[in-house]
């Protein structure tokens, strides 16, 4: 099977919203009017983001998934995306599932293949995503990472820390029973992009990010690109750890190796969650409520932002815990 065979049959069909694509010298999009496009890029590596023997469905659904991740963390509604592969060989074992798993999200989302390039390499995906934001009164409604205000509430979408217990699972430091191991995998596998989440927090949000890198580090995003501070409460977030809902319901969680510490690390520090964390001002809680409950997305307020800069740690009793996430990390 040559480069053109390849392209051909994996990953060209024929183009939907989009004016022109695969096929061409470039792809014609047409973003509706009063709208601008959103751009992001991401680049998956095997060995370093993934392992040579994942699933190559769903390292399909992964690649888009990160991307269309920062979409929803900038309130975009997904467009179109292109495909940069490489690949070791023209294998249809690996090329099948790979694409089915891609084209299975994309089409979740509406999001469309226009185009892309094909090498012979070592296997690298890069995907770049087209995403669209309306303008209104001459203002765009994308949601940065500089908007937070002094004041607003902190939240975060969905569960944190499960793809990096399910990592330290497959590097052997830590052991979980099956069945919350396999939910684990799921998360870091199959991550879901909190797409229809980021849509309907677009009016509500004053600054949004998608954590990619884990809590606290992408705050620190947020913080430094908005000039404030904020405060996080630590108990809460642990408690978002999924896998630790299975040992509080199923037995006792100091019958698990995880200590409290850990629990708390994997929340703040575990990346590869790719939920949404965002600011909104106080007076938007009802809003905030129901744009979770529009998108089916659980969402929960783990802190707030401070005018004065910096980070505080604080646990339930409001007792300050100290900050070694930039230093230290449990599972380093
Ligand atoms: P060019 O030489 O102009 O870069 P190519 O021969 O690389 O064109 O690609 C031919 C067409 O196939 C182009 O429209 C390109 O966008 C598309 N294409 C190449 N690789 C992929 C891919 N992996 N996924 C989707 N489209 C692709
Ligand atoms: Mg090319």
């Amino acid at each position: 099977m040559g480069e053109f065979d390849l392209i051909k049959r994996y990953f060209t069909r024929p183009a939907r919203q989009a004016i022109l694509g695969v096929g061409d010298d470039c792809a014609l999009l047409q973003p509706a009017p009063g709208t601008q496009l959103a751009i992001s890029c991401d680049m998956l590596v095997e060995g370093h983001h993934f392992l040579s023997m994942t699933d190559p469905f769903k390292l399909g659904h992964k690649a888009l998934a990160v991307n269309l991740s920062d979409l929803a963390a900038c309130g975009a509604k997904p467009l179109a995306f292109t495909l940069a592969l490489a690949l070791p060989r023209a294998d249809d074992a690996w090329l099948a599932p790979f694409s089915q798993g891609l084209f299975a999200l994309a089409d979740a989302h509406g999001c469309e293949l226009i185009g892309g390039d094909t090498t012979r390499g070592p296997l690298n995906i890069c995907i770049t995503v087209f995403g669209e934001v309306p303008v209104v009164n001459g203002q765009s409604k994308a949601l940065l990472r500089s908007g937070a205000q002094a004041g607003d509430d902190l939240y975060v979408s969905g569960t944190l820390g499960d793809a990096r217990l399910a990592l330290e699972v497959s590097r052997g430091t830590v052991s979980v029973p099956a069945p919350v191991q396999e939910a684990a995998r799921c998360r870091m596998e199959q991550p879901t992009p909190r797409v229809a989440l980021g849509l309907a927090l677009r009016s509500i949000a004053t600054a949004a990010i998608d954590v990619s890198d884990g809590l606290l580090g992408d705050l620190g995003h947020i913080l430094q690109q908005s000039g404030v501070g904020a405060t996080v409460n630590t108990d809460i977030a642990a408690t978002l750890v999924a896998a630790r809902a299975y040992y509080t319901k199923t037995s006792n969680l100091s019958a698990t190796e995880i200590s409290p510490d850990q629990w708390r690390d994997l929340a703040l520090a575990g990346g590869d969650d790719y939920e949404l964390l965002f600011t909104a001002p106080v007076s938007k809680r009802k809003a905030v409520a129901t744009a979770a409950l529009a998108s089916q997305t659980p969402v929960t307020r783990i802190g707030q932002i401070d005018l004065e800069r910096g980070l505080h740690l604080l646990d339930a009793q409001g007792q300050a815990v100290p900050n070694i996430y930039t230093s230290f990390d449990h599972f380093a």
